[in-house]
């Protein structure tokens, strides 16, 4: 497991944005309020690096970091965020789009120690590929350039085709 690097958590959030950003090129569901469950869902998968707030008051949850990394805690937590939600439905989609934009991630960026479980309960197998060192902060920087290049031809196009900032979501 990683020690909670902060630039992980970035690559997370900006890979939630850029997928979504991109479809809502096309579907004007993909709103940014949307977009922002789906980077609060890329996180969920992390949230036991909040240990590091426990950790200062002598709390240890490290042992318990397999049980959230797996994206069936991640989507049980997505139904359980969800619930505050008028649309359930929709916050559900989007927390669980960002979860597995998250394992997309992990599993073909980082190097993550144990791997993940992604299988699990059907299998303890554990899973990752490993195609790019953790370290390779270059990863880190051509997704930010990717993300800020996305952002700008959002802005382009809806200059050009005089779209409103924020179409109203179609459920
Ligand atoms: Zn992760």
């Amino acid at each position: 497991m990683r020690d909670g690097k902060v630039p992980d958590w970035i690559v997370h959030i900006c890979v939630a944005y850029l997928v979504c950003r991109i479809l809502y090129f096309k579907y004007p569901l993909f709103n940014s309020a949307n977009t922002t469950l789906a980077m609060v869902g890329a996180l969920l998968p992390d949230i036991i690096k909040l240990q590091i707030i426990f950790s200062q008051i002598g709390i240890d949850l490290t042992d318990f970091l397999p049980v959230f990394h797996i994206p069936i805690t991640s989507f049980l937590m997505a139904g359980v965020i969800s619930l505050f939600f008028e649309n359930k439905k929709i916050a559900f989609l989007f927390l669980v789009i960002g979860a597995i934009s998250h394992f997309a991630m992990d599993s073909l960026l980082f190097d993550i120690g144990e791997g993940m479980y992604l299988f699990f309960p059907f299998s303890w197998q554990s899973f990752h590929m490993d195609l790019i060192p953790p370290d390779d902060y270059w990863i880190t920087l051509f997704i930010l350039t990717l993300t800020f290049l996305v952002y700008l031809l959002g802005l382009w196009i809806q200059k050009y085709q005089n779209i409103p900032v924020d179409k109203e979501t179609v459920d």
